[in-house]
């Protein structure tokens, strides 16, 4: 059997794994002169490094396994976290729960509070009852309004922008539930994974490897159409490198594109397909990736709970991973989720690196622009679905309405958020799935 996919993230290539592992051919298109996607990488002080900051949990069993599979293993770092909450002019650890007592700007009854039902929600395994629940109604009425305001809206904020008060709690529920696999004991400090080699090299040799089972991966191959005849997808119309459009035959197309560029590549979806299509927003990851000759601070990843403030995250790599791979230098990005008419996502590079200076002086008060040896400023589109209440419901199924044409996409990974992991995991159920139907 011949499959078609589009894009070259870790849903598509994983896809292209597992067909071409089973025997099959899969031939990979991705647009971009390289592969990987949202995880892609780029190279920094003679190492590579991810666009977007990346890691992996200890749930995140599918990737990892992969990434043994393929003869990477001896790749996968384990290391512990630093984890930190910018907040009331200070950074406060925010890693365990003698972390969260030891956090003064909530009173005494509340920091047992939010520990209480945090530790209940790692607990519960029924994420459906949460489904009709957004995250903010159900932190009022089980923690307070004083934790929701100090702790858990900047938060949603931070990933959800405006839609912060839509989100259901069964998003929270991923979060916290996962998160907690990734300590082992409960009192014990996170550990979290980073693929030494960056994530750049796993997608470049799990391309090798699908190349090895006798499939193709292109880059800069950008599909314009996939063609159907009599309601059945039978190839794809391609754009490659600097040639011409070429058409390509298939017994079956995967796409792994977001939901609002599916339609163009598929006008003959149904209405009611491309309603639940619809249905689904996203919001734009920005990224300032500041390269220091010195650190920032001592945490890895700072949430940032104070609405001065014009970002939403800091995350220091290099706390985490050893700077030596870097050329010594001190990796920082300065992220934020946005909505593309939205003021920040508008500005350019340089504006965008105006603005967030001055509040950088806050997370280090000695922090100076001299420090700044280079930056790089990267754009996600797509980068993070807005999870709405009951959002089981609006998920655009797999298969859709034209015979031989598959979704895999980051709308439909539910209820976890979306990850590296579950697109893997998708990748390859989907072309398991493509195998039963046409097998
Ligand atoms: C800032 C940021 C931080 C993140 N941090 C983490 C993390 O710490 N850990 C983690 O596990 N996950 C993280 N993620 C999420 C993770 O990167 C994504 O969930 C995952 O990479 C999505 O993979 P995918 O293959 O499903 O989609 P994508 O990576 O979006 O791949 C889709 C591909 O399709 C291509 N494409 C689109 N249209 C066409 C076309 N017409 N023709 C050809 N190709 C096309 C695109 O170029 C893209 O490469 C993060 C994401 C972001 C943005």
């Amino acid at each position: 059997m011949r499959v078609g996919i589009i894009g070259g993230g870790a849903a598509g290539l994983a896809a292209a794994y597992e067909l071409t592992k089973q025997g099959h051919y899969a031939g990979v298109f991705e647009q971009a002169p390289f592969l990987g996607g949202q995880a892609s990488t780029f190279p920094v002080g003679g190492g590579q490094l991810e666009r977007g900051y990346h890691h992996l949990f200890v749930s995140d069993t599918d990737i990892v396994d992969l990434i043994h599979e393929i003869g990477l293993g001896h790749r996968m770092a384990w290391l512990e976290s630093k984890v930190g909450l910018y907040n009331s002019g200070q950074i406060w650890r925010f890693s365990t729960p003698m972390d969260l007592l030891r956090f003064t700007p909530l009173s005494l009854i509340q920091r047992f509070r939010v520990g209480f039902w945090t530790f209940l929600m790692q607990k519960t395994k029924d994420w459906r009852k949460f489904e009709g629940v957004t995250a903010k109604d159900w932190i009022i009425s089980h923690m307070s309004q004083e934790a929701y305001q100090v702790i858990w809206e900047p938060l949603l904020r931070g990933k959800f922008g405006e839609y912060y008060d839509q989100i259901s709690m069964t998003w929270l529920w991923g979060k916290i539930y996962l998160r907690v696999a990734s300590r082992g004991k409960s009192l014990q400090k996170e550990r979290l994974g980073y693929p030494m080699g960056s994530f750049g090299e796993v997608f470049d040799v799990l391309a090798q490897r699908i190349e090895q089972q006798g499939g193709n991966v292109h880059i800069k191959a950008g599909v314009e159409q996939i063609t159907v005849e009599d309601g059945a997808a039978t190839g794809l119309s391609v754009h490659i490198g600097d040639g011409g459009t070429q058409s390509k035959d298939f017994d079956a197309v995967i796409a792994t594109t977001p939901s609002y560029i599916f339609p163009r590549l598929a006008p003959s979806l149904p209405q009611e397909y491309l309603d639940r299509l619809a249905a689904t927003k996203y919001l734009s990851a920005v990224l300032i990736i500041l390269v220091l000759d010195r650190p920032l601070s001592s945490m890895y990843w700072m949430n940032i709970a104070d609405p001065d403030l014009p970002f939403v995250g800091v995350i220091e790599h290099t706390n985490m991973i050893d700077k030596s791979l870097y050329g010594d230098n001190h990796i920082v990005y300065v992220t934020n989720y946005l909505s593309r008419e939205s003021e920040l996502y508008q500005m350019t590079q340089e504006e965008l690196l105006a603005a967030y200076v001055p509040h950088l002086k806050k997370i280090n008060p000695d922090f100076d622009e001299s420090w700044i040896i280079e930056y790089h400023y990267h754009k996600v589109d797509g980068a993070q679905p807005i999870i709405g209440l009951n959002y089981s419901q609006q998920i655009p199924d797999h298969r859709t309405p034209i015979k031989n044409l598959y979704l895999a996409n980051t709308t439909q990974i539910y209820p976890e958020d979306r990850g590296t992991n579950y697109s893997v995991r998708m990748g390859r159920q989907v072309a398991r799935m493509v195998l039963e139907d046409l097998g």
